[in-house]
């Protein structure tokens, strides 16, 4: 991939990790979450509808819990994604009004997974970016806009999103996060992992790091969804057994969150909401409906996409 995010989102990144106090070799301390209590608001950052269940259902339901604010913001509506618009469309030239219409419906499931994961309404965030397209915005498309593939649009093209008409471009992206900071005031954040092998991931995490260290937050968590060859192994439903650590995640010290019976049968309730997804990808995604859930402190020293 020739797409590399700008040396200011990297220094960003890169300050973020001096001043957590590490630059290279993790601690060998078992790091755990901050606390989770009525004071605690958390912000889970997914770059698509299904991510904040796979990584965070347990942590969502814990904050919930507790009489804390949890908050959902979507990065993209999952509008390019292949399998499914095959699917619907029985062909390789998919129709951009398809490709918006699986938007909504990825956005209804993110709707009702999350809620079932007790997230309000006011909780649940939508930013509308093109999927398969975060990368580009933070690289070569910082201020000229970037046309998605799959619909065509250059701005957000739906209505349920935060900012609808917002362009297409890295600044505008990361105006709207920051502006999704301001409403949120998080003190915990759940980000995906620099380390991730999906480009989309990978951008949504430095875009966190970026915009968060610039606004001085504080506490950001990273998790993995694809996290290399074959992982989480083995695939499927396995409830009560721990997730390991991913490939991609190796020399990092990650803290356990332990799921209760519960919270994993509510877990599964909210993954099943995911109709689209689950018709395509049931093996992959059930495979994280496990006792624990597993967060990094650090981003990892490398934080340039591979
Ligand atoms: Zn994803």
């Amino acid at each position: 991939m020739s797409a590399r995010p700008t040396a200011a989102l990297l220094a960003a990144a890169a300050l973020a990790v001096r001043a957590a106090g590490c630059t290279a070799a993790p601690a060998a301390a078992a790091p755990s979450l901050p606390h989770l209590d009525a004071q605690t608001s958390l912000l889970v950052v997914a770059p698509h509808p299904d991510d904040e269940t796979l990584c965070c259902a347990g942590v969502i339901q814990r904050v919930v819990r507790a009489g804390g604010r949890a908050s959902v913001v979507w990065i993209t509506s999952g509008d390019a994604s292949e399998l499914d618009l095959l699917l619907i469309e029985r062909s390789l030239f998919v129709k951009p009004e398809k490709a918006r219409a699986l938007a909504a419906t990825r956005m209804r499931e993110a709707r009702e997974a999350s809620a079932r994961l007790g997230v309000p309404e006011a909780g649940q965030l939508f930013l509308g970016y093109p999927d398969r397209g975060v990368l580009r915005l933070l690289t070569d498309h910082r201020a000229t806009p970037y046309t998605s593939g799959s619909t065509g649009a250059a701005a957000v093209p739906y209505r349920a999103a935060l900012f609808p008409g917002h362009p297409y471009t890295g600044e505008s992206l990361e105006r709207d996060f920051a502006a999704v900071l301001e409403r949120v005031r998080p003190t915990l954040i759940l980000a995906p992992s620099p380390r991730d092998s999906h480009p989309d991931h990978r951008a949504t995490g430095l875009l966190t790091i970026a915009v968060s260290t610039r606004r001085g937050l504080p506490d950001v968590r990273y998790w993995i969804v694809h996290g290399g060859e074959g992982w989480p192994s083995p695939r499927g439903l396995l409830p009560g057994v721990p997730l390991t650590a991913a490939p991609r995640s190796r020399g990092l010290a990650l803290a356990v969150f332990a799921l209760e019976p519960a919270e994993e049968d509510r877990m599964l309730e909210a993954l099943r909401a995911y109709d689209t997804q689950m018709r395509t990808l049931a093996p992959f995604l059930l495979a994280f409906v496990r006792s624990t859930e597993l967060f990094a402190s650090l981003p990892g020293a490398q934080l340039a996409p591979q």
